[in-house]
Formats: structure tokens, C-alpha cells, sequence
């Protein structure tokens, strides 16, 4: 009978190995985009560091540029207190 090693570091997100906008070319990132900016978000609205997004650090600096730009137009919460 062989020893299982016990896994103790779970990560409350899976990893994900390439960030999502290298691997989808079309994907872009645009502060007009809600939709695919808001997968960047928390639900408190912040927004979510890259070691737990998966991002590159390219593509998060313009994710969350993007996320900057669309609060100041209003198409994204600064915070939002429960929906
Ligand atoms: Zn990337």
C-alpha cells in the first residue's frame, strides 16, 4: 500500500497555465467589453490579481487599464454592494 502525499495548498481558484487572451487570439481586451472585463473582477468589484486570473503581465496591465477606463465611463462598479 503505497502513501498518498497529502495535499495541504489548495488553491480556492484552479490554475490556469496561459493566460486566456494569449490563448484566444481573438479575444481582446476593450474597456467597451463589460462582459469580459467583468471576468477580471471580484464580485465586490475589485479587481482580481493575476497570480489568481492566470494573466500574463501584459495582457493584465491592459485588463485592468480597461477596467480603470470603463469605471470612469460607467460601464463597470468601482464597488458594488451586493447585487
Ligand atoms: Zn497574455
Amino acid at each position: 500500500m503505497a502513501m498518498k502525499p497529502m495535499k495541504k495548498r489548495r488553491r480556492p481558484f484552479p490554475r490556469r497555465k496561459v493566460c486566456r487572451f494569449c490563448a484566444d487570439k481573438a479575444l481582446k481586451v476593450d474597456y467597451r467589453d463589460p462582459g469580459t472585463l467583468r471576468l477580471f473582477i471580484s464580485e465586490r468589484g475589485k479587481i482580481i490579481p493575476r497570480r489568481i486570473s492566470g494573466n500574463c503581465a501584459p495582457h493584465q496591465r491592459q485588463v485592468s487599464a480597461a477596467i480603470k477606463r470603463a469605471r470612469q465611463i460607467a460601464l463597470m462598479p468601482f464597488t458594488s454592494t451586493g447585487y
